[in-house]
């Protein structure tokens, strides 16, 4: 007799109670919803959907920490503010400071992505990540998660590749992609209108002005990743769409998850590669 076989599970696409032997569950779709594999899958994504902007925050407060420990003999202690604890430059250079020093002459274009991660100080960092967590957590709202981190990676490494196009030779920072995150938002009011739009707008744009006055008048700043990462966020923006004009598609997760395996890979690939040298000695 085959009955004991027979079990029912809650399907981890949409958490219905369905027959454990269900070759597509017939509520969602999702294929073979009873395998080990697929609720492994699904509870990373569920996970992620979750905690997204909390997960990004913590890599990049990882990464941090990882770069003063490396670099102890080399990091600074000055009590001026944008010093304190400031990493030295050849450990940034290491774990994938990006620019035409690190891309023309180490060949290393994974940097575009990797020095999204990086921050030249503490209240760098912390400027940075209380950004984001306001315009992450807008955007997410608006956009979804998966389009909010395609719109957070691609317009970073965007507006990277801009800075490296206009010569500047050594960057790191999220600024570029929350500034990505300012586009998107601003196209999102500007596109949607009404009273919800036109506040949006006129409040992130705020944000906006806020921060091109900043690089103007802070000498080293990265004004061309800003700009550049600004102008990828509205073009994002428009090409994937805001929920409530485009609800989110398998694309979208798709292509949501093909940014987080490059992230996951690159962030692992610098931080492994930097130790390894290190301890090799070389
Ligand atoms: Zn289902």
């Amino acid at each position: 007799m085959n009955e004991s076989r027979r079990r029912s599970i809650l399907c981890p696409g949409c958490r219905r109670l369905i027959s454990g032997d269900e070759q597509v569950c017939p509520y969602c779709g999702i294929s073979r919803p009873g395998s080990g594999i697929t609720s492994f899958i699904w509870a990373g994504m569920n996970a992620w959907k979750q905690g997204a902007i909390k997960l990004i925050i913590g890599a990049n407060i990882v990464l941090f920490v990882i770069s003063i420990l490396i670099g102890i003999k080399g990091t600074s202690f000055s009590i001026q503010p944008f010093s304190f604890l400031a990493p030295g430059n050849k450990v940034l250079i290491l774990l994938g400071a990006t620019g035409v020093f690190p891309i023309d002459s180490l060949h290393r274009w994974w940097t575009l992505v990797s020095a999204n991660y990086l921050h030249g100080g503490l209240l760098h960092l912390v400027f940075n990540m209380l950004a984001f967590s306001q315009l992450g957590t807008l955007a997410t709202r608006e956009y979804g998660t998966s389009r909010m981190f395609v719109i957070y990676t691609a317009g970073g490494a965007a507006g990277f590749l801009i800075s490296y196009v206009a010569g500047v030779s050594l960057t790191i920072g999220a600024s570029a992609a929350i500034c990505s995150l300012i586009g998107s938002m601003l196209y999102y009011g500007r596109s949607r209108g009404g009273v919800y739009g036109d506040l949006v707008y006129r409040r992130i744009g705020g944000w906006a002005v806020g921060i091109f006055l900043f690089g103007l008048l802070v000498p080293g700043i990265n004004n061309w990743g800003h700009g550049g990462g600004l102008a990828a966020g509205i073009g994002l923006g428009y090409v994937l769409g805001y929920e409530e004009k485009r609800r989110e598609s398998h694309l979208h997760r798709t292509l949501g998850g093909i940014c987080a395996v490059l992230t996951m890979a690159v962030l692992f690939w610098a931080s492994g590669s930097t130790i390894y040298y290190l301890v090799s000695g070389i």
